[in-house]
């Protein structure tokens, strides 16, 4: 099997031992889809009792269905929309009463399609803002006072590489993103001395179904990108668990307020 192969085939086991985040309590935004479902898979194979969110319920309990399947454990399913405050409330409450606490909050779910920027209009930036940004901004700070009462946790939410530097056809989005980034400093600076970590994971391309019919969706795009992937191929969900699982876990004990870039070294074209 190459080394591909492996990565996208989660069921097969994989480089962290399966107790690495044993009896941990770990919550996933945007878990019922892409990269968030693999998230979700590979924290169920490593332990951890999980709680996938998103707003359809059909597609969450698809995803649970598939989860149990290929990992033998069922993660806990909420309906919830991040932009709706109460809901996140409600959503953290859910979580205390089932499993008493959460360790783990991966900031996922999000929004995004392609708009020249003289052409975006006021809606359109606040819908991706709203979902990305202020959804990251409502989920963390519902989660975070039980983790600081704890003096443990862990916060880690999914930007894309180099924010700072412009998305360009996405302006929302690589605003929004670049917040995160911010939010994700502020975080670890103010709740770094009361044990909770807080880290970002910025993917490259990753074929999801959203982002093949929102993003990538002229023919040849998705192709044209290997091009300038040192690395040979586009990414999966599982490249982007992986690094996930790392932050989550004590291997990454020292480390927060930083963003872990995994996108087969495409970034360094364009430094
Ligand atoms: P995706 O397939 O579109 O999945 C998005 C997930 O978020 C779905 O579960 C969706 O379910 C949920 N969601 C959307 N809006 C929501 C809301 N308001 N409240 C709650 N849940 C919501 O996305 P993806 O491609 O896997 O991307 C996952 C993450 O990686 C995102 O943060 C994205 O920005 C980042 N990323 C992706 C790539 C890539 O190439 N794929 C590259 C860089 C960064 P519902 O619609 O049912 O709510």
């Amino acid at each position: 099997m190459t080394a591909a192969e492996q990565a996208a085939a989660p069921h097969r086991g994989g480089p962290f031992a399966p107790d690495l985040l044993q009896d941990r309590v770990a919550v996933v935004t945007g878990g019922s889809a892409g990269i968030g479902r693999d998230i979700a898979a590979q924290l169920l194979r490593h332990g951890a009792r999980t709680v996938i969110a998103s707003r359809q319920p059909e597609r969450l309990e698809e995803a649970a269905d598939l989860l149990l399947r290929e990992t033998g454990h069922a993660p806990l399913t909420v309906v919830c929309d991040v932009r709706d405050g109460e809901a996140v409330r409600a959503f953290a409450d859910r979580v205390t009463a089932e499993y008493g606490h959460a360790d783990v909050v991966v900031n996922n779910a999000a929004a995004n399609f392609r708009m020249p920027a003289e052409r975006m209009t006021t809606r359109a930036f606040e819908t991706v803002v709203d979902i990305d940004l202020i959804g990251t901004f409502n989920v963390t700070t519902a989660f975070i006072g039980p983790m600081l009462a704890r003096g443990s946790g862990n916060v880690i939410s999914i930007v894309v590489p180099d924010a700072d530097r412009g998305f360009p056809n996405c302006a929302h989005a690589g605003a929004a993103k670049a917040g995160i980034v911010s939010l994700t400093a502020s975080w670890a600076r103010e709740w770094g001395p009361r044990g909770v970590r807080a880290n970002a994971v910025a993917p490259g391309p990753v074929p999801t179904e959203a982002v093949m019919s929102n993003v990538f969706s002229a023919e040849g795009v998705a192709q044209g990108l290997v091009a300038g992937v040192p690395l040979g191929r586009l990414g999966t969900g599982t490249d982007i668990a992986h690094a996930v699982l790392f932050l989550a876990s004590d291997a990454a004990a020292w480390i927060t307020g930083t963003t872990l870039v995994v996108d087969g070294g495409q970034s360094t074209n364009s430094l």
